[in-house]
């Protein structure tokens, strides 16, 4: 049994990695790269970068770097690279940084994929490394939930508070703090139930009980588990919402990694608030059927600045450690 366990870990780290490795050297610096060939639509593309300078070499912490994406020589989206670790030893400095992108689950064009990295070390004129890449398909669930009467109230409420919700999610799912780097390793699931009664990325048709009806896309996971089921922080991180909202009820909200958050909901009671520090594991709450929900389950959801993401992929090692 341990083997089977064994085997399919192995068969999910191949799955998950296939990083590629690069040693670059230019000019100002050397460069050491890690980061996926090949990904897939709703996954994120981390980049680790470990820059050695080769002039002014006790300077390498005032690396400034920065990642886009580009599609058939058009940019997409940019992000700025951040520090996660640094070597001060004698004669051997370097820093260690991370940059991530969110990758659309729209996107479906299989070349034509370039990550530009911009690296300045030291004051000294750009360095540019290009890093190709491939988008795998992927398949997408599409569904349609019938509401009823009080989850249609919920889906087209307009309320000044639901609006409040909305405003104060959104204002902190924008904010990037560049010291926030809590934790680098795998994360793990919420909850030990495998039971997902819905999919990242689902296309949702949502049917009004008075007629209408309107789309979505479904940013998480749906697990299907008893109400009062623990639910676990899936990484070490800070709490930065824990509150009652109009349409996902009891939700918290922990930040992992600059820009990066998970987003619990529909939970039937909360032990954390905010401003806490979580472990990877930590009790949060319980899971139960507040908010907009058809029945008991706990809504995992992953975001990437802004952007939601496939939460599966942050269970492998995606910043290549
Ligand atoms: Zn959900």
């Amino acid at each position: 049994m341990k083997k089977a366990a064994l085997i399919i870990a192995c068969l999910l780290a191949f799955f998950y990695l296939q990083a590629e490795d690069l040693s670059i050297k230019k000019d100002s610096a050397a460069f050491e790269i890690k980061y996926s060939r090949e990904a897939f639509p709703g996954d994120a593309q981390f980049v680790r970068m470990t820059v050695i300078p080769l002039k002014n070499k006790k300077e390498a912490a005032r690396t400034k770097a920065s990642l886009t994406l580009l599609l058939d020589g058009r940019e997409l989206s940019s992000s700025d690279f951040y520090r996660i670790s640094g070597n001060n030893k004698k004669n051997n400095f370097s820093v260690t940084l991370l940059a991530a992108i969110p990758l659309s689950t729209w996107w479906d064009q299989k070349d034509g994929w370039t990550l530009k990295i911009k690296c300045s070390v030291c004051d000294s004129a750009d360095e540019t490394l290009e890093l190709p890449m491939t988008l795998l398909h992927k398949d997408f669930v599409s569904e349609t939930l019938w509401l009823d009467g009080k989850n249609t109230s919920i889906k087209t409420d307009v309320s000044p508070r639901r609006q409040q919700d909305i405003e104060k999610l959104n204002a902190i799912l924008a904010a990037t703090d560049k010291t926030a780097v809590w934790q680098t390793a795998p994360f793990n699931a919420p909850v030990s139930s495998n039971r997902r009664t819905s999919f990242f990325a689902d296309r949702r048709i949502y049917k009004y009980n008075t007629g209408g009806s309107t789309t979505g896309l479904h940013h998480g996971i749906d697990y299907g588990v008893p109400e009062g089921t623990e639910v676990h922080a899936c990484a070490r991180g800070k709490v930065v919402l824990a509150e009652d909202r109009v349409s996902t009820g009891y939700s918290v909200v922990i930040e992992h990694l600059p820009g990066l958050y998970s987003l619990y909901y529909h939970m039937s009671r909360l032990d954390v608030k905010e401003g806490d520090i979580t472990e990877e594991g930590q009790l949060i709450g319980l899971s139960g059927c507040t908010g907009l929900a058809t029945g008991p389950h706990l809504h995992w959801e992953m975001r990437l600045y802004m952007q939601s993401v496939s939460p599966d992929y942050f269970l492998g090692n995606f910043t290549f450690e």
